[in-house]
């Protein structure tokens, strides 16, 4: 099994939600706020858009082909944050294949 930390989607919406609301409060506030106000609300805005998004999307997945002829695809992602969970898996019995003759080796025509 292999795994991974990714960016949430769903979390990834609130984030971008939730950035878009400030930069509008921000808009918002341009001459209505002192300038010393603005410039301040300014900076917390770009702070937080250079903070990005942390990874909190847990994938564990495994693909492959066993000895048997099967093939088979697990997957597994789960947010720390927002508990969002999707699973997904395959499996094939046989691939295709495996009961034909080899072609004999280091053969050329
Ligand atoms: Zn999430």
């Amino acid at each position: 099994m292999a795994d991974n930390w990714a960016v949430c989607p769903r979390c990834w919406i609130e984030h971008t939600k939730a950035r878009a609301e400030r930069e509008k409060e921000l808009r918002a506030a341009y001459g209505k706020v002192s300038a010393e106000e603005y410039i301040a609300m300014r900076k917390d805005v770009e702070k937080e858009g250079e903070a990005g998004i942390e990874d909190t999307f847990r994938e564990e997945y495994g693909i492959g082909v066993i000895y048997n002829g099967s093939f088979h695809l697990r997957y597994t992602g789960k947010c720390s944050t927002c508990n969002l969970e999707y699973k997904f898996s395959y499996n094939l019995d046989q691939i295709p294949g495996i009961k034909t003759k080899p072609k004999a080796r280091g053969k050329t025509k």
